[in-house]
């Protein structure tokens, strides 16, 4: 039993009126839900988001991280900073940022472990591109992007964070995967952890992702793997966020 996870990664959009008009409404309309959620904003937004929510049910997180805690990485932002400015999470390997070589399965490995030690919770995300989801090779992506961070923390550091499966064809195109394909691909991945480990597939949260929205939430969250979701374009709007979080409680 799971309490539902939902995180609105707001990408590369907002402005200080903008977040404070999404923030508050938030706040106020999901006041005594069981539900947890989580906001996170560009960077820049963290200390708003810090100032608005800071002693309130709901979390905020980074989009992205350096494995290193300082030095000369002109542009990253280090684990201790995202923890100074009082984030609960981080998400890790969005494919926007893998397609784009920033991020590898490797690199995830090391990063997610960083996060686990600055005291942040990472949400790792994998999932396939559409054409290896013609060629049948979902359940083998998976376990590509999943293994390295396996073998890098083992499962019961795995355990403590959180897995996002977002097939890159869902992304923003409006196409989520129907409830039947996210509970298929979710279940597999609990099934690969509790190969190695029952506890900790029982205990990690499992997010879906990928043009999840008022309209398709609720089939989607009433799946038995499906823990919560990774929301973007829904999560730019306050309205339609709110009522997926209503949803998810
Ligand atoms: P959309 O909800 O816009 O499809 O984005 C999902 C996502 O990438 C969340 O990380």
């Amino acid at each position: 039993n799971r309490p539902k996870l939902v995180v609105a990664n707001r990408k590369m959009h907002g402005n200080l009126p903008d977040n404070q008009q999404f923030m508050q409404s938030l706040l106020q309309q999901t006041r005594h839900h069981r539900a947890r959620y989580a906001v996170c904003p560009p960077h820049p937004y963290l200390y708003q988001a810090q100032q608005l929510l800071q002693n309130s049910h709901i979390a905020w997180g980074g989009q992205n991280m350096s494995q290193h805690e300082r030095g000369a990485f002109t542009g990253s932002v280090s684990p201790l900073m995202l923890k100074e400015f009082g984030c609960s999470y981080v998400i890790i390997g969005h494919s926007e940022r893998r397609q784009r070589g920033f991020d590898s399965d490797e690199t995830c490995g090391i990063r997610f472990e960083a996060a686990l030690q600055a005291g942040l919770t990472p949400i790792l995300c994998i999932g396939e591109t559409l054409e290896e989801y013609e060629q049948g090779e979902t359940d083998l992506v998976v376990v590509r992007q999943l293994n390295p961070v396996i073998a890098h923390i083992g499962t019961q550091a795995l355990s403590k964070g959180v897995v996002a499966y977002e097939p890159v064809w869902a992304i923003g195109s409006g196409k989520a995967a129907t409830p039947q394909h996210a509970q298929a691909i979710l279940s597999f991945i609990r099934g690969h952890i509790e190969l190695l480990d029952a506890e900790a597939a029982k205990a990690i949260t499992l997010l879906y992702g990928g043009s999840m929205n008022p309209s398709n939430a609720s089939q989607l969250l009433s799946m038995p793997d499906v823990d919560g979701g990774l929301i973007g374009g829904a999560s730019l709007i306050a309205d339609d966020f709110i009522r997926i979080c209503h949803i998810a409680n």
